[in-house]
């Protein structure tokens, strides 16, 4: 059984188990309220389902997925909900048991499982998945889950099948000229300096996409504190490649990034803080990257800039949003 099909039949089970639940009448008339871990992911199903749905998101800007211990009021929150959206690949480690528990009550998808193939990501044996859970970096990759979404839609909202499928149609095709931007945007950052140095390693599937090579100082969960041997390596490989700039992250303390570029200084090798990257969470309401394509753009923009790139004009499939934020575009 493929993917889809498989998506298919265990969220027709779920729907069919809720409509059951709520009444038919009532769940066909409201929008369907979905509750969400991470903004990413609220993203897609805001931008899929429309009027259809009513989405709330569990975890704000700056909040780490990686560390998030769910308070009473969101199991409140997730155990009222038409249907639970969350990551998956155990991105919600700390909310596992939590998400399993009311899984089994609540309609509830992994959306990052549904809509791809682990063997088709990349692996980190450290991880309790066994993969790294940081999919949305890749543009291309994470357009997959519109779609994926839209046919879970259609299992509680039948007569928003039609809608969320066009919906669907255009958010990929804005990823995919995203896509496209920030590779020719990291492309003009100088190749000797096109390393990303970052405080945990959640850009694996950016640097793989777009060219640049990522340098971490701690591995891909933050559950663990960064050791002295960590920030050595990381000091060391700073001060060999000669960057001019490394990055702190809105979710994580930006203590272990400002030790590694004092270190390198006092190693003689000018290091700045390029700026803050938005690794784990979406940015401030009302901020450029309060959304998803504004945390990729952000990212990109803090990036190229930072390392001596020059930022090109955003494509024309994005020139509605790139002139809501003054923006230049194609
Ligand atoms: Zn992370």
């Amino acid at each position: 059984m493929n993917v889809a099909s498989r998506v298919g039949a265990s969220v027709a089970a779920l729907a069919a188990a809720a409509i059951v639940a709520g009444g038919p009448a009532a769940a066909e008339q409201q929008p369907l309220s979905i509750v969400a871990t991470v903004g990413m992911i609220a993203d897609v199903a805001e931008n899929v389902g429309g009027d259809c749905v009513a989405v709330t998101t569990l975890m704000g800007p700056g909040t780490d997925p990686h560390e998030y211990q769910p308070t009473a009021g969101d199991v409140r929150r997730l155990s009222e909900a038409d249907l639970i959206l969350y990551g998956g690949y155990m991105l919600e480690e700390q909310m596992s048991e939590v998400l399993g528990r009311l899984g089994e009550r609540r309609p509830a998808l992994a959306l990052m499982e549904a809509a791809t193939d682990p063997a088709e990501l990349i692996a980190d044996e450290e991880e309790a998945a066994g993969i790294d859970m940081h999919l949305w970096m890749d543009a291309s990759l994470w357009s997959r889950l519109a779609p994926t979404f839209a046919e879970a839609l259609a299992e509680f909202r039948p007569e928003c099948r039609e809608q969320a499928e066009r919906n669907a149609e255009a958010y990929v095709e804005r990823l995919a000229a995203l896509h496209g931007w920030v590779a020719d945007a990291i492309a003009t950052i100088p190749e000797a300096h096109r390393y990303l140095v970052t405080a945990h390693d959640a850009f694996a599937y950016y640097g793989e996409a777009y060219g640049i090579e990522v340098i971490a100082v701690q591995g891909i969960s933050t559950m663990a504190e960064a050791s002295v041997a960590d920030i050595r390596e990381t000091v060391d490989a700073v001060v060999e490649t000669g960057v001019p700039a490394i990055f702190v992250e809105t979710t994580i303390n930006p203590r272990t990034v400002q030790a590694v570029a004092e270190a390198a200084r006092q190693r003689g090798h000018a290091v700045e803080i390029g700026g803050a990257l938005y690794s784990d969470a979406l940015g401030e309401a009302g901020s450029v990257a309060a959304t998803y394509v504004g945390m990729i753009f952000a990212n990109t923009r803090t990036i190229t800039e930072a390392l001596g790139g020059d930022l090109p004009p955003l494509p024309a499939a994005l020139a509605d949003w790139a002139e809501e934020w003054g923006l230049p575009s194609a």
